[in-house]
């Protein structure tokens, strides 16, 4: 059975040679735009690609403000920075996401509180956040606070895994009522739409990712969608050393970060970006495939995507029936020139975030012993 799928994955990425989880492709203007780049001497923190590269991400996503960050990782602490999240507070995540989510929190001071997944986003679960925030918190003069720390509920940082996008409708509606900000950690999701609005401009703030192995790449980068424009102009000022604006006066009005990307990624992101819509054709072209074919797998099913959502398939994801088969597969299929990967293991169980409080995670618990991530790379 593993070697009818290695035999499948071979035959649709048309290589008998090593494949990779996700490859970048650099297929466009690329070359041409860095050499623009280089020969304009602006390279480095001014620049035309920075404007051009936020405007494109604003059209596409339809988010207020865009603004570029130097990676995701900072991106995220960023906007946990402008809500206002301190060393005296908690932020409700996802135990089942990748490191950066809670690295971003941990920079704060604040603690994180895991929240379950749902099996049909793989993202946090609605449900299982109104029932903890209703068993765990009472509100003081309108704040959230955790019954048992005594500590403010300032924020909730849901994840759109794998680019799937989760209930953030619902999401949204429960923090209103317990004013707890929401994040959206999109870093996966760039090219993904719940109910045809984009991914990571539902929330207060949104981030993007541009690592090298996201859908599209900057070589580092991220992104903040700032969802209300006076948000956004406070991001790029303190994304930009908190310099006041003056022809030849160096002046700042606050502690600021150096997290502007420089020109020459955005010049790379540019590039990209033009070619983004046929990146996603492909992947979900890639996507129908996988799931015709493990229709006829058994004890296996292709991870599809959620219902009222379209999503860039970033990474897909099989899930076997068990513990054993998915070590086997992961065993064999490395073994045999095909990249996989289980999904990360629980934040609640690194040693950081070990002392953290859960709310029992069964879904997420479940799901990680059984999914493995599958060759998700642009077929050219
Ligand atoms: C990629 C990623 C990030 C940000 O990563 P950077 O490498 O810092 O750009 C954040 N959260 C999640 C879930 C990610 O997958």
């Amino acid at each position: 059975m593993y070697k009818s799928i290695i035999n499948f994955i071979q035959n649709l990425y048309n290589t008998k040679e090593y494949i990779p989880l996700h490859a970048p492709v650099f297929i466009g203007n690329e070359k041409k735009y860095l050499e623009e780049c280089i020969h304009s001497s602006y390279v480095s923190s001014v620049g035309s690609f920075v404007d051009t590269f936020e405007r494109m991400i604003e059209d596409y996503t339809g988010t207020q403000k865009a603004v570029v960050c130097v990676n995701g990782t900072n991106a995220l602490y960023l906007a946990l920075h402008i809500c206002g999240v301190k060393q005296e507070h908690e932020v409700l995540t996802q135990a089942f996401t990748f490191i950066a989510t809670c690295n971003a929190i941990a920079y704060t001071g604040a603690q994180p509180v895991f929240i379950d997944i749902d099996a049909d986003t793989l993202g946090m679960s609605p449900t299982a956040l109104r029932k903890w925030l209703e068993t765990h918190t009472h509100m003081v003069k309108g704040a959230c606070v955790n019954t048992s720390t005594g500590k403010i509920i300032k924020a909730c940082v849901p994840m759109h895994t794998f680019g799937h996008p989760v209930k953030i409708n619902q999401i949204i509606q429960i923090c209103n009522e317990f004013c707890i900000d929401v994040i959206e950690d999109a870093a996966e999701s760039l090219g993904s739409f719940y109910k045809n609005k984009h991914t990571g401009t539902f929330g207060k703030i949104g981030i993007l990712s541009f690592n090298g192995n996201k859908t599209i790449t900057t070589g580092g980068g991220g992104m903040l969608l700032c969802n209300d424009a006076d948000i956004g102009v406070i991001a790029k000022h303190l994304s930009t050393q908190a310099k006041v604006p003056h022809a030849w006066e160096f002046t700042h009005d606050a502690i600021g970060f150096n997290y502007r990307m420089p020109n020459i990624n955005a010049a790379l992101g540019c590039a990209q970006m033009e070619n983004l819509a046929m990146y996603i054709a492909n992947k979900r072209e890639t996507a129908h495939a996988y799931k015709t074919f493990f229709e006829t797998i058994p004890d296996i099913t292709f991870f599809s995507e959620p219902n009222d959502c379209k999503s860039n398939y970033w990474l897909h994801a099989i899930l076997f029936a068990n513990a054993t088969y998915q070590k086997e597969f992961l065993e064999y299929s490395n073994k045999n020139g095909v990249m996989t990967r289980p999904a990360w293991t629980l934040m609640n169980r690194l040693p950081m975030f070990a002392h953290c409080q859960t709310d029992g995670l069964s879904v997420s618990n479940d799901i990680e012993k059984r999914l493995v991530n599958i060759p998700s790379s642009v077929r050219l």
